[in-house]
């Protein structure tokens, strides 16, 4: 009766919590990605399944009864993977993710994008000195156009390539307070931030910080999510789900 949980995020990790506090028999599965991932309580697997073909094979040989996918918002690989082996091998699947910043934010310097190409365009239009915050994985998208700007790439893991002259690279993983955001802001004169629309207090202290100091902020905005799959966006309801399943 293993339910699959495919993490990587803070509500994976709460998730995991609750699982192994009500004894219920599950697996966390992590992609591998950082040198020095958080883990979650209860078994762990780590690294890629194979494609969606590779995790059919996985769901049918580890009995797996249900599938939450509580991956990051922006982790659209494994996401899409899941809804189409959960279909093709007949497991329930669930999405968790964390609201997203859209429902309460309405700030006049607020300009959400379509994608880290549009992202990065609107910084370069809007300023001279970027608070980089999208991310190591399309770091590439902002190298062009970004190239002749002060630059600010904050990530948690050191960069596989250089980046252009006028770029620094700040090596950091959250949680970060207001007090910390608004230093940094103030130290590299940032006139512009740019956030995924990640969601969640892990990383909202930038976008205060921000807000205060009058600071342009581009938001890419979510990829769709698989319409056909049910989501809900906390633990609580993840559990209410699981029971109903698991039934
Ligand atoms: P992605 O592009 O959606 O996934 C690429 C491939 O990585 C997937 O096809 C899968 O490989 C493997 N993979 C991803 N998540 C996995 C998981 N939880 N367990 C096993 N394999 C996984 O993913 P991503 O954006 O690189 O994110 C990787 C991980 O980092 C995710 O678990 C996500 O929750 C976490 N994360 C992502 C972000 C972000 O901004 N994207 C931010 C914070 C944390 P196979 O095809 O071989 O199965």
């Amino acid at each position: 009766m293993t339910v699959l949980v495919l993490g990587g995020t803070r509500e994976a990790r709460d998730l995991a919590r609750a699982l192994h506090d009500d004894g219920l028999d599950f697996v966390s599965s992590l992609a591998g990605r950082v040198r020095r991932p958080c883990m979650p309580v209860g078994h762990t697997r780590v690294g890629g399944f194979g494609g969606a073909e590779g995790l059919v094979d996985h769901l049918v040989e580890r009995g797996i009864v249900a599938v939450v996918d509580a991956t990051h918002p922006f982790a659209e690989g494994i996401s899409a993977n899941a809804a189409i082996a959960c279909r093709r091998a007949g497991v329930p699947l669930l999405r968790l993710a964390r609201p997203g910043w859209s429902g309460e934010r309405a700030a006049a310097r607020w300009h959400w994008v379509g994608d880290h190409d549009s992202a990065a365009r609107a910084a370069a239009r809007l300023g001279t000195r970027i608070l980089l915050t999208t991310g190591r994985q399309r770091l590439d998208r902002f190298t062009g156009p970004l190239a002749a700007h002060r630059v600010v790439a904050r990530v948690v893991d050191p960069l596989d390539g250089p980046v252009p002259a006028g770029w620094t690279v700040l090596l950091d993983r959250g949680p970060y307070d207001l007090q910390g955001e608004r230093r940094l802001m103030r130290e590299h004169g940032i006139d512009v931030l740019v956030t995924k629309d990640s969601g969640g207090d892990h990383t909202r202290a930038k976008l205060d910080a921000a807000d205060e100091m009058g600071t342009e902020t581009v938001v890419v905005r979510r990829p769709q999510p698989d319409a056909g799959v049910p989501s809900v966006s906390d633990v609580d309801g993840t559990l209410r789900w699981l029971r109903r399943v698991r039934r």
